[in-house]
């Protein structure tokens, strides 16, 4: 049977409005998929998969793209397997269902697409940065958080979203003070962070 990539990729942005599953908006995916067509990206590492779509469209920039996605959330990560073998891309999408800090990995990847828990990027960048090549990029996403990041703190009532967002900015600082990486912040989707490694 021909896979209905079109029909997929509806399906599954239906599935992430119905069940409030946090998917990168059109401008993100959009600029993230040309990125990689652009700068001839081949091997890319994901940290967060929710159900797949953006490991999906990543793969589908190239016949040659391969992708190892990590995600925690049993329930999210059962339907990124179906999403997957219902695009019949297995072959080049590897699912691990595990805590990011948790795992072991292995591999030189092209890209990091770090995509998790907010308040961890810090830590991710740490344990994973290892496994990217010199002149390898990574992309950050949510860097504005739904425009909080922008936002005077006294205006954010709640106190754990406070707390995220000092910790959002502070990988920010994080960011732009890594000597190892030149850092661009772009004000696309829910803000990416694009970070390429000298
Ligand atoms: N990249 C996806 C969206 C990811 S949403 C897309 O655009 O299609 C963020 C996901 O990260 C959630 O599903 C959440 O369960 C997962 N996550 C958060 N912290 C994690 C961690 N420490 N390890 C693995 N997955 C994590
Ligand atoms: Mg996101």
């Amino acid at each position: 049977m021909v896979v209905d990539t079109y029909q997929i990729i509806k399906d599954i942005k239906t599935y992430a409005k119905e069940n409030n599953v946090p998917i990168m908006t059109d401008d993100g995916i959009n600029y993230l998929t040309s990125y990689c067509i652009k700068n001839n990206i081949k091997n890319i590492l994901e940290i967060g998969t929710a159900i797949g779509y953006s490991a999906i469209l990543m793969a589908l920039t190239n016949n040659d793209v391969t992708v190892t996605t990590i995600e925690r959330d049993e329930k999210r990560y059962l339907e990124a397997l179906k999403n997957v073998k219902r695009s019949k891309l297995e072959d080049r999408i590897e699912l691990i269902y595990n805590d990011a800090l948790e795992v072991k990995i292995n591999g030189d990847y092209d890209l990091i697409f770090i995509d998790a828990a907010k308040a961890q990027n810090i830590k991710f960048f740490e344990k994973f940065e290892k496994y990217l090549k010199s002149g390898g990029t990574i992309i950050t996403d949510n860097m504005d958080f739904h425009g909080l990041v922008d936002k005077d703190e006294t205006e954010i009532e709640s106190r754990n979203l406070r707390q995220l967002v000092r910790k959002i900015k502070a990988y920010k600082d994080f960011l732009e003070n890594n000597k190892n990486y030149n850092t661009e912040f772009k004000d696309i989707g829910d803000g990416l962070a694009i970070s390429i490694k000298k």
